[in-house]
């Protein structure tokens, strides 16, 4: 929460350390972990407000290749107006309209979202860095898997013929 109204026009820096805890407030988190630095720049004009996030950090995240925990660096950055207006209204990402009540600027859920959508969907360690030893087992594995599989359409395509002989018994009764 950024309090604007005694701020004076020009430009203004608030920084943030956002650590574990921060995450305790949205239940459904992705990222419940991580040391974050954010800058929340409010640049405030007589007619409106424009304000700049930058984030950047570190979240402990596990590799979708071997499972180990990795540490994923990550950083973004966010960008929007406020404008006054009769009434209240936050749900356009681009321009919020600030009625005459409010005080206060609330980052709190922009700085989250920012932080959320940092992490890549596919998380994967960089190039010989993954757990050798689970890489070496998962290889294993996807070799008797593919063996296993050719087993299963063998078995189907033997139930598929049991059961072509078994119409063929029915449609002779009929004649
Ligand atoms: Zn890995």
């Amino acid at each position: 929460m950024i309090p604007f109204v005694g701020l004076k026009l020009g430009v203004h820096h608030f920084d943030f350390s956002i650590e574990d805890t921060f995450f305790q407030d949205f239940e459904f988190s992705e990222v419940t972990a991580g040391i974050f630095q954010v800058n929340v720049q409010v640049e405030k004009k007589s007619a409106m407000m424009e304000v700049s996030i930058e984030m950047k950090g570190s979240t402990p995240v596990i590799c979708d290749k071997c499972g180990d925990e990795m540490i994923l660096e990550v950083a973004g950055n966010d960008h929007w107006v406020i404008k006054w207006g009769e009434q209240t209204d936050d749900e356009n990402d681009e321009v919020w309209i600030f009625g005459p009540k409010e005080h206060f600027i609330d980052v709190k859920h922009r700085i989250y979202e920012l932080i959320q959508l940092s992490i890549p969907a596919k998380r994967v360690h960089e190039e010989g860095e993954c757990n050798q030893e689970v890489i070496a087992k998962l290889n294993q594995f996807s070799t008797s898997e593919d063996a296993d599989t050719q087993w299963i359409s063998l078995k189907n395509m033997e139930l598929e013929n049991n059961t072509d002989l078994l119409l063929d018994d029915d449609s002779d009764e009929e004649e």
